[in-house]
């Protein structure tokens, strides 16, 4: 019979071949651990994380004979415990509208999540209304629109090189007006000009609060699974930029496993509202500690 290959997952990397036979035991000794440590490293974690996740195992198995599955499961279990707090849907408030304004670079997955957003909140019977808040990309501005039709929820746009705050001042007027449930603001994402983006999300903020003084009751952070640990610094940048409440990884459909996602909780702290795992408008999923640690593992 032939052997099976090496898993490609963590574990697999770091138990070798033997990995494919759960049975094999070897002794968690200063090596493995260290090994372990790197592993983590480049998943994504990074260092500080990393060691501590390392440390918590040494502390149950060092100089123990272990199994991969028992490293695995202690591995996972380490991963989901940081994750368990943060792990945290959109929360819902009595407003009317609630005003959630969703940022992060070009590319993330803003325009899809929004679209993906607006759809779960109609099904779930909800009044939404989406801003086209990115006035200087016609092709996101179309997206949306596009989005719009396929959960069936309008999208207020306005001209090309408009200015955003006032699209997003005149959508709450109207969802305000239509004792819609929900407005979703889409913005720009051009960190090439860092100070002007800065300047127009406090724009949109100062403008929307002339509205209502609690507006924006959310900001959510669209991140892109595939770029690792720049997650890091996008989350640094953008809370720097505007008020973060919460977290949405997108592309964990894909081989990147967001490992990132660790270092932010262990960090920052700040919740995970959803995970996006595809390209369809139902591919928008809670995020779950348990088996997000397990896809971690491998
Ligand atoms: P924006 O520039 O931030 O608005 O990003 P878009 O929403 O336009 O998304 C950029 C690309 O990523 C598009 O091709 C989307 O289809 C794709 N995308 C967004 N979310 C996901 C996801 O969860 N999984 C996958 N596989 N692709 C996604």
């Amino acid at each position: 019979e032939a052997e099976a290959p090496a898993r490609p997952g963590l574990l697999g990397r770091l138990m070798g071949r033997e990995a494919a036979a759960p049975v094999v035991r070897r002794v968690l000794d200063d090596e493995m651990l260290e090994s372990l440590e790197e592993l983590l490293i480049t998943a994504d974690l990074g260092v500080e994380t990393a060691v501590r996740v390392t440390a918590n195992i040494a502390e149950d198995l060092y100089g123990k004979r272990v199994s991969t599955e028992e490293i695995k499961r202690a591995l996972a279990a380490e991963v989901a415990r940081i994750m368990e707090p943060v792990a945290r849907p959109l929360p819902l408030y009595p407003s009317r509208p609630q005003v959630v304004l969703v940022v992060g670079v070009n590319g993330s997955g803003k325009t899809t999540t929004i679209g993906k957003l607006a759809s779960q909140f109609r099904a779930a019977g909800k009044n939404v209304v989406i801003a086209a808040g990115d006035t200087f990309r016609a092709a996101a501005v179309e997206q949306l629109q596009v989005w719009g039709e396929r959960a069936g929820v309008p999208v207020l746009t306005a001209p090309e090189g408009s200015d955003p705050a006032s699209l997003a001042f005149d959508a709450l007027g109207k969802a305000q007006a239509d004792g819609a449930d929900l407005l979703l603001i889409d913005t720009a994402g051009r960190l090439q000009n860092r100070a002007d983006l800065m300047e127009e999300l406090a724009k949109i903020v100062r403008v929307i609060r002339k509205k209502d003084p609690d507006a924006p009751h959310n900001t959510l952070l669209v991140l892109d699974a595939t770029t690792g640990q720049n997650g890091l610094s996008q989350v640094k940048t953008f809370q720097q930029l505007a008020d973060v409440s919460g977290l949405v990884m997108t592309k964990l459909d894909g081989t990147a496993k967001g490992g990132v996602l660790v270092a932010l909780a262990d960090r920052f702290g700040l919740p995970i509202h959803a995970i996006g795992v595809g390209e369809q408008i139902d591919d928008l999923a809670p995020f779950d500690p348990q088996e997000f640690a397990d896809a971690l593992v491998g």
